[in-house]
């Protein structure tokens, strides 16, 4: 084979690869050469999931006319000129070719004019190459406009995930970058839909409630700045174990303002937050790291999100002290060791909601929820439980034994011992109850004696709007009330009050994957059987455990919760009498 030089363009794009992966590779970018030009504001504009368009405007330092084409070179930039500066990085950028990457996979226009010039430059890019560069009238700052991304590159395209999947990671690193820059103003329209905006007064608190919503900002409490050996100091906020999600994207991590993804920092949080939060739930937390720059190479990745320290260790136990020291001495709470259970995997998309696990709460809310959709006396007998066929998905007649651990279920079936999981099982008859409701009238609802408000996020706001049919017909009643602030006025049958914040915030999430209608909903009744569901770690009545027992055999599909796990473990006898060497 003979060796030869890649055509320029084609090296442009294979290098463009590394950098522009999807959407969101482009915000990232675009946002940090921003916040390196010292902007107090930026706005972020996208179409179609960044896909269509994707604009980032800001107010920093914009760049002189004599080196606007100079800023889309490769490895072209201005924040570091010697090989020994990559060990004191302060700046966010550094490598160079994010400009030139983005040309050569998109459409470009910048304009931009430092603040000491009189007229500002605009330039258009096609293919990487300059085909237009003129003078152009506008305030100080930059703005670059990319569209068509990937319009050269029909097979990268293709590999995109939904559009709603691409704006909800740009959402997510517009989310981090405002609680990381309190005092910078960020801004978010989504589809000409403002989902975002921060006011930039400089104060976290303030951004947290803009970010995460005044619920989940008034759940949090700073944490006591600790200074470690390695002269790096840790600060930030905790939630509330009451403020657990079903995935990790309550976890922010900055390092020297950075945004990044670090497997050791969210296992020495979560591990801070050992049998305080339900099974399989993660907390929300916001931790700002500042080492020295020489104590950590942010060059390993060419998009910069995961880096390398020195003294890892050292940081981690920091980090993890910090959090434990907070979320202890402010809030003493039951002690328990968290029961690991074996995890099915659950396809793509469908974890969000996966199942709570311990919490304690009073014998009435665990009634409450074990009342919630029963068939009323009176009700069809025909309509809910569906009729019962015999055949091996069922579950044969069981008799009640006990309660192991406030978590499980002991029964006697014929052939053998019977283990239920009391909230995957529940999730399981709620979710079937719900779904026959649903297809017969509607879900039968409940007002709650004092409207609760709840605080929402301009994005939890937007998808409320969006989907006030579907949350309807599942049973609630959730009126505007002003501002943020939104007024749940029922809810369904027997759901608990308590689980409303929680629900919601699991609720109108972005969710990944197409969000058609269909699934959407489909998803939802998910996540109200899930919250609606008695929880490990509650005392169940003998007559609790008897009814529970009882639904759950009348469901279609006994054996696994609606996420896929299991609801039932069964012990055979025949595997009894092996263990015990009868036979
Ligand atoms: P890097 O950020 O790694 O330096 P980029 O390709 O992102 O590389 O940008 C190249 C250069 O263009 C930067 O070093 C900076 O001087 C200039 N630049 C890019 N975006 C902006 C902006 N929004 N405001 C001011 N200058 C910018
Ligand atoms: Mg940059």
């Amino acid at each position: 084979m003979t060796i030869r030089a890649l055509p320029p363009d084609l090296a442009a794009q294979i290098a463009a690869g590394e950098v522009i992966e999807r959407p969101v590779s482009v915000a990232k970018e675009l946002v940090e050469n921003a916040l390196d030009a010292g902007a107090t504001t930026v706005q972020v504009e996208v179409r179609e999931g960044g896909v269509r368009l994707l604009q980032v405007a800001d107010d920093g330092c914009g760049i002189p006319a004599a080196e606007a084409v100079l800023a889309f070179g490769r490895h072209t930039t201005s924040k570091l000129s010697a090989a020994e500066d990559l060990y004191h990085i302060r700046t966010l950028g550094f490598r160079g070719e994010a400009l030139c990457s983005i040309a050569a996979v998109a459409r470009v226009t910048m304009t931009t004019r430092p603040r000491d010039e009189e007229a500002g430059t605009l330039l258009r890019l096609e293919g990487g190459q300059v085909v237009e560069q003129s003078l152009t009238a506008r305030p100080a700052g930059t703005t670059v406009t990319v569209e068509n991304l990937f319009y050269n590159l029909p097979a990268r395209r293709k590999f995109l995930k939904s559009e709603n999947t691409e704006a909800g990671h740009i959402l997510a690193l517009l989310a981090a970058y405002a609680l990381a820059y309190p005092a910078v103003r960020f801004a978010l329209l989504l589809n000409g839909r403002e989902v975002l905006r921060t006011s930039g007064t400089g104060r976290t608190e303030e951004a947290l409630a803009e970010v995460l919503g005044l619920d989940t900002a008034r759940a949090m409490t700073p944490l006591p700045e600790v200074t470690g050996r390695t002269a790096a100091r840790v600060s930030g906020y905790v939630g509330a174990p009451s403020l657990h999600r079903g995935n990790r994207d309550g976890l922010f991590f900055f390092v020297n303002g950075r945004w990044v993804q670090d497997r050791s920092l969210s296992f020495a949080v979560e591990e801070a937050y050992r049998s305080l939060l339900p099974n399989g739930r993660h907390p929300v937390a916001l931790i700002d790291l500042r080492v020295d720059p020489a104590d950590v190479d942010v060059n390993i990745h060419p998009t910069k999100r995961e880096v390398r320290f020195r003294q890892g260790q050292d940081l981690f136990g920091l980090v993890q002290k910090a959090v434990r020291r907070t979320l202890v001495e402010d809030a003493p709470l039951p002690q328990m060791e968290p029961v690991r259970g074996q995890v099915v995997p659950v396809p793509e998309g469908r974890q969000m909601a996966m199942h709570l696990g311990r919490e304690a709460t009073t014998p009435e809310a665990t009634r409450a929820a074990l009342e919630l959709f029963r068939p009323a006396p009176n009700a069809a007998p025909a309509e809910v439980p569906p009729p019962r066929a015999p055949g091996a998905n069922r579950l044969p007649p069981l008799r009640l034994v006990g309660q192991v651990a406030q978590t499980y279920i002991l029964a006697e079936g014929p052939d053998g011992l019977y283990l239920i999981d009391q909230h995957a099982a529940h999730e399981r008859i709620m979710y079937e109850h719900l779904q026959a409701l649903r297809q017969s009238l509607t879900i039968p609802r409940q007002a709650l004696l004092d409207p609760r408000p709840v605080e929402l996020t301009r994005y939890q706001a937007a998808k409320l709007e969006e989907r006030r049919e579907t949350i309807e017909r599942l049973g609630f009643e959730i009126a505007p009330f002003g501002g943020a602030t939104y007024l749940v006025r029922a809810v369904p049958v027997g759901f608990p009050e308590r689980e409303i914040t929680n629900f919601l915030a699991e609720l109108l999430q972005p969710m990944p994957g197409k969000e058609v209608e269909r699934a959407w909903e489909e998803r939802a009744l998910e996540t109200v059987a899930c919250h609606a569901a008695v929880r490990a770690g509650q005392t169940l009545s003998e007559t609790e455990m008897r009814d529970l027992v009882r639904q759950l055999e009348a469901t279609t599909l006994p054996y696994t919760c609606p996420h896929g796990r299991p609801t039932t473990i069964r012990l055979t006898l025949t595997q009894l009498e092996k263990e015990f060497k009868r036979r």
